[in-house]
């Protein structure tokens, strides 16, 4: 099987470091496998992405002499696909429509128990509210969450291979942890008709992704992922998750930080060697 891994940016602000050292890394890696490197544009959040900031990715990647097939998948014209997984999973009786907003999920989240995780891959842990209601019944302005519970239940054991240097191994997915630290994750956002964990899983798959590299805080969002491959039998991908660039304070990038962004840089002079070099990539 040829390798083939991407770099799947969101175009809701600019690149920063941590982006370029994770595009760097996965197109290393299609190079050192004899395999292709991939962009994705991951836009289905389209109150956030604009044109501009996807025109700024192609420009600074060029910039760091990346090279990618065309055209690029933009997630924001696959919605069918998504909604026909998302189909798939309610047909299997594993999605139910949720109404709650923040403020709902609060308050009915209770007082912190000791040892009880409170926060998962997607901010408050859903405290289940709605887990009784019909998918048949679902509202323009509901979500579609899964029922984790359900979903472990009509699974075997399942596990995943890491790469990356802080979890190096073969990781089992452990259910009680995937119920206590994950929960019910949204499949379909408002006015979004997908979310990022059900968008990418099938675009990994679509795209016949091989290897994964991003960033180290997607680590346990993964377990997500290959859970929601083995219910809509797609193959897992070898993940790579890689340790975040931080600047000199210690502190992890955000795309909000445009002092780092990668066009800054450029418009200060550097070289994409001397960014190579920031990042650790000589
Ligand atoms: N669009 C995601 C981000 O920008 C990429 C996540 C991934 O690589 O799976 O954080």
């Amino acid at each position: 099987m040829t390798a083939r891994t991407r770099f799947a940016p969101s175009p809701t602000g600019p690149l920063h470091l941590g982006h370029a050292y994770s595009a760097l890394i996965a197109a290393r890696a299609a190079a050192k496998l004899g395999g292709t490197f991939l962009l994705r544009i991951e836009d289905i959040d389209q109150s956030r992405a604009r044109a501009a900031w996807e025109d700024q990715i192609y420009n600074d990647l060029a910039w760091l002499n990346l090279s990618w097939p065309t055209p690029v998948l933009r997630q924001s014209e696959r919605l069918p696909r998504y909604a026909e997984a998302a189909a798939q999973l309610s047909a299997m009786g594993l999605t139910y429509p949720c109404s709650c907003n923040r403020a709902d999920i609060e308050a009915a989240a209770g007082a912190p128990q000791e040892g009880v995780p409170q926060f998962g891959p997607d901010g408050r842990i859903y405290p289940g509210q709605c887990r009784q209601r019909s998918t048949k019944d679902i509202q323009p302005t509901d979500v579609l969450r899964l029922n984790l519970k359900k979903s472990i239940d009509v699974i075997d054991a399942i596990s995943f291979s890491e790469t990356g240097p802080l979890h190096t191994g073969t990781h089992v997915i452990d259910p009680e942890h995937l119920q206590s630290s994950v929960g019910d994750i949204i499949l379909v956002r408002r006015n979004m008709g997908s979310s990022y964990h059900l968008s990418v899983v099938i675009d990994d798959a679509d795209q016949g992704i091989t290897h994964v590299h991003r960033g180290a805080d997607l680590f346990e969002a993964t377990q997500i992922h290959v859970l929601l491959q083995r219910l809509l039998n797609l193959p897992t991908p070898i993940y790579h998750h890689h340790d975040l660039i931080r600047d000199d304070a210690g502190k992890r990038l955000a795309k909000r930080d445009d002092a780092r962004a990668i066009a800054k840089y450029r418009a200060d002079g550097v070289t994409p060697q001397q960014i190579r070099h920031r990042v650790g990539l000589d």
